[in-house]
C-alpha cells in the first residue's frame, strides 16, 4: 500500500516540506511506494513580507509573487482552487474535505495554512481600515495614502498579538519616517506615532535598538495600548484600558487568527491557535494528541513567534521528522525555536544608504546586541529574490 503524506497549505512552510520530501523520496515516489499531495485554495504564492515595501514602491507585485506550480517539485501532487480549498479536517478518521467535496486521506498530515486578519474583532476598524497586512490591493492602497501625506498625525497601530512578523509594523514605521524625511521632505509637518499593544517591542536587545532609534527619529511610541475600538467619525482609537488616541491617518495591523475552517474542525485551542508540542511540532490539542500530524508556521501555538524565518526552520525540522517517521528510524529532530525578525531603520534614498539587520534567536537564546547596517539593508533587500529559488525550495 502507498504511504500518503498530505500537506494543507502551499504557502511558505508547506512548500518547503513538499520540496524537501520530494527530493528525499524521489525513488520511493517513482516506485509508487509513497505519495505526496499538497492543497491550497489559490494557485499563486505571495511572499507577504514584500507587502511592507509596496507602499514605498520598493518591490513590484511580480517580484513578490510566483505561480505555485513553479515552486513545487513535479513529484508532488498539487491541487489548487476548489479541489485544494480545505473545508473540514477530521484527524480521527484521517480525512480532509475540500470545497469541491472531494476527500483526501493520509498517513502523515502537515497543517500549514497560515493565519488571517480578523478585522471584525475590533468594532469600527472596518470603517477606517488601511493596512498593508492583508493583500496586494490593500498594500497599494496604503502606498497611495503614504504618497499623499501632507502633514498631521499619522498613527501606525498594532491591534493585538500575536500577528505574523511583529517586526513588520516597526520597520514600516521606520521606513515611513525615512520616506517622509528623505523623499517627500515633509517629515517636520508630520507627527508620527507607533501604537503597540504591549510593553516590550520584541526581545530585550530588539526593544533596546528600536526604542533608541525611534527616540532619535522623533517617532512617538505608545505602548500597552491593546486596541478595543475605532471611531472613524471622531478619528479616535480606544484601548482595552479606556485610553484614547486621535489621528488624522490611521494605518492598522488587525488582530489575526488561525483559519476558520480549523477552528470549526475543533482543532484550535482556547486562544484560537493550533496547539503543538513546541519542540516536535506534533499536534497536541483539543482534538487529541496525534503524532502523525504536524503543525507549523503562522497558525501554530500563540507563543511561537510567527515569522517566515521561523516557518522555514519549522519546515526543515518537520521535513526531517517526516523522513525519520517514513524510514521508521525512531530519530527525532527538534525544532529549537530558531526564528528571527528583520529590521530596517532607514530607507535607501537619494541622501541615505539604507540600514537594516536580521536579528535571529531561538528558545532560551535571545538576540545579542546589534545595530543596523548598510549591508543588512542590502541583504534583506536581496533576500526577496533568493526567497523563491533557495528558501521555498528548501535548499538550506
Ligand atoms: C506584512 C507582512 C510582513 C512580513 N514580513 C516578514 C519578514 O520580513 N520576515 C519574515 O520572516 N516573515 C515576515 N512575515 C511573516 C511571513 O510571511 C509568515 O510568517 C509566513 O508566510 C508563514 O508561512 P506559512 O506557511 O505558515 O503561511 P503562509 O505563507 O501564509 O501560507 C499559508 C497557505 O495556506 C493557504 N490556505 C489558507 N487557508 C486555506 C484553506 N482553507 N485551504 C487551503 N489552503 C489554505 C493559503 O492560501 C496560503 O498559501 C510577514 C508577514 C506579513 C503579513
Amino acid at each position: 500500500m502507498k504511504e500518503k503524506v498530505l500537506i494543507l497549505g502551499a504557502g511558505y512552510a508547506g512548500s518547503v516540506v513538499a520540496n524537501v520530501l520530494a527530493r528525499e523520496f524521489r525513488n520511493k515516489i517513482a516506485r509508487e511506494e509513497l505519495e505526496i499531495t499538497i492543497l491550497d485554495k489559490t494557485d499563486l504564492n505571495i511572499n507577504q513580507g514584500g507587502f511592507t515595501f509596496i507602499p514605498f514602491e520598493l518591490y513590484t507585485p511580480e517580484e513578490i509573487t510566483r505561480p505555485r506550480k513553479k515552486l513545487i517539485s513535479p513529484r508532488v501532487n498539487t491541487f489548487f482552487g476548489k479541489d485544494g480549498e480545505v473545508t473540514a479536517v477530521d484527524l480521527k478518521n484521517k480525512e480532509v474535505t475540500v470545497k469541491s467535496d472531494k476527500k483526501y486521506t493520509y498517513d502523515h498530515l502537515v497543517i500549514a495554512m497560515g493565519c488571517r486578519a480578523d478585522i471584525n474583532a475590533v468594532p469600527g476598524l472596518a470603517d477606517d481600515l488601511n493596512t498593508f497586512y492583508t493583500s496586494m490591493e490593500d498594500a497599494f492602497k496604503v502606498r497611495d495614502l503614504v504618497k499623499n501625506i501632507k502633514g498631521g498625525k499619522v498613527v501606525v497601530s498594532v491591534a493585538s498579538m500575536p500577528v505574523p512578523c511583529p517586526g513588520a509594523p516597526v520597520k514600516f514605521t521606520f521606513m515611513l519616517d525615512s520616506y517622509l524625511r528623505n523623499v517627500k521632505k515633509n517629515r517636520d509637518d508630520v507627527q508620527l506615532t507607533l501604537v503597540w499593544p504591549m510593553e516590550p517591542i520584541g526581545p530585550p536587545e530588539f526593544n533596546k535598538l528600536v526604542t533608541g532609534q525611534f527616540k532619535q527619529k522623533n517617532v512617538e511610541v505608545i505602548r500597552n495600548f491593546p486596541l478595543a475600538s475605532v471611531d472613524a467619525n471622531k478619528k479616535e482609537l480606544t484601548s482595552k484600558n479606556g485610553a484614547t488616541i486621535n489621528y488624522d491617518l490611521l494605518i492598522t495591523v488587525p488582530p489575526h487568527k488561525a483559519p476558520q475552517v480549523l477552528i470549526d474542525s475543533g482543532l484550535a485551542d482556547e486562544k484560537g491557535w493550533l496547539s503543538a508540542d513546541k519542540v516536535t511540532l506534533q499536534y497536541r490539542g483539543p482534538a487529541g494528541n496525534y503524532d502523525n500530524v504536524y503543525v507549523l508556521g503562522d497558525l501554530g501555538p500563540a507563543d511561537i513567534l510567527k515569522t517566515g524565518i521561523g516557518a522555514h526552520y519549522q519546515a526543515i525540522a518537520v521535513s526531517q521528522n517526516l523522513i525519520n517517521d517514513i524510514y521508521g528510524n525512531k530519530i527525532k529532530t527538534p525544532y529549537r525555536g530558531e526564528t528571527g525578525c528583520p529590521i530596517v531603520t532607514e530607507l535607501e534614498s537619494p541622501s541615505t544608504q539604507g540600514r537594516g539587520y536580521i536579528a535571529t534567536w531561538k528558545y532560551g537564546v535571545p538576540p545579542a546586541p546589534f545595530t543596523t547596517t548598510k549591508m543588512g539593508w542590502f541583504f534583506y533587500r536581496m533576500y526577496y529574490h533568493i526567497h523563491w529559488d533557495i528558501s521555498v525550495k528548501g535548499m538550506f
